[in-house]
């Protein structure tokens, strides 16, 4: 299996170039699309999952046109949108077997295995008979991602879909996602490094509709390899430090400003060259150091 992703370019009616010239080539496996708001990400989800329309290039699923077949496409995909609407008065059990409905499961022995068996894998067997609108946001994820997998999907599409969860269910989640990953195609797209950097085989990193950089994480961290270099300052020197250097994070540690600062060469004063890390790539690519 093998998504290809060939020049897609998408400029809305109000000028604003979502998409522009994105190429590029995912297999069976995990996919992160990393980018900060606005960056487009939606915009591709979207046009992937046959939901929207782009003006120019193609995208090819083994040897299904995309763009044009959608419906032989809508088979074979799972769709988990950034924001979707659970009926909170009846369970997941019902929600999921009505779901199965419509998706043509009409044989009620069979759905009612494939009902169980995907409530057993998102862990909420034990749930299935509450209300959804009891569950937690970690359970409704997981609720999306047992009705986007009804169809049994080759490609599984998740838009930005830990946002907001706790330390746990993120794992939780993670865990379902990789496990799936193992014979799918599954892009998911997020603002959170740790998303990509935990789960990830291959990723891009997005910003105003263009492709930064991609490839697997560990070659994209090479991308600032012995150009970052780290240190313990006061507060009130921050602002000096962003005018003198490219600082690319900061953050407190004891109450004190650690930063970060992409340089060619090593800058003296005190630096310390740190190894380099995808959230610094990540921050140094898309805002080009903090101002
Ligand atoms: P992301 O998912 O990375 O946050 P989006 O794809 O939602 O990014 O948005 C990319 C850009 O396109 C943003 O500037 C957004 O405001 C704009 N945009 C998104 N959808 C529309 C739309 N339907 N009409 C006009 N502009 C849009």
């Amino acid at each position: 299996m093998e998504l290809i992703i060939d020049n897609l370019s998408k400029t809305y009616s109000n000028g604003i170039k979502a998409l522009n010239s994105v190429s590029l080539e995912i297999p069976t496996g995990m996919f992160g699309l990393l980018g900060p708001n606005g960056a487009g990400k939606s915009s591709l989800m979207r046009t992937i999952a046959t939901l929207q329309e782009a003006d120019s290039g193609t995208v090819t699923l083994n040897n299904l046109d995309v763009l044009e077949q959608k419906n032989e496409v809508r088979k074979v995909l799972g769709y988990l949108p950034q924001e979707f609407g659970l009926y909170p008065r009846i369970s997941a059990e019902v929600l999921l077997n009505h779901l199965a409905v419509l998706k043509g499961l009409t044989n009620k022995k069979e759905r009612k295995e494939v009902v169980n068996a995907l409530l057993h894998k998102t862990n909420l067997y034990k749930v299935r008979k509450q209300n959804l609108g009891g569950y937690s946001g970690g359970m409704k994820q997981r609720f999306g991602i047992a009705q986007a997998l009804l169809t049994n999907p080759k490609l599984l599409i998740v838009d930005e879909p830990t946002a907001g969860l706790d330390p746990v269910e993120r794992n939780r989640f993670y865990n379902l996602l990789s496990e799936i990953g193992e014979n799918t195609i599954v892009i998911l797209s997020t603002h959170i490094v740790d998303d990509v950097k935990e789960l990830c085989t291959n990723m891009a990193i997005i910003n105003e509709g263009t492709i930064l950089l991609k490839g697997n994480p560990l070659e994209i961290i090479k991308e600032t390899e012995g150009k970052v270099y780290q240190k313990t300052i006061e507060k009130d020197e921050l602002e000096g430090y962003k005018q003198e250097y490219k600082v690319i994070a900061e953050k407190l540690f004891l109450g004190k400003p650690i930063i970060h600062i992409l340089s060619e060469n090593n800058p003296g004063n005190d630096f310390k060259q740190i190894e380099s890390s995808l959230e610094d790539v990540y921050f140094s690519q898309v805002f080009g150091g903090l101002q």
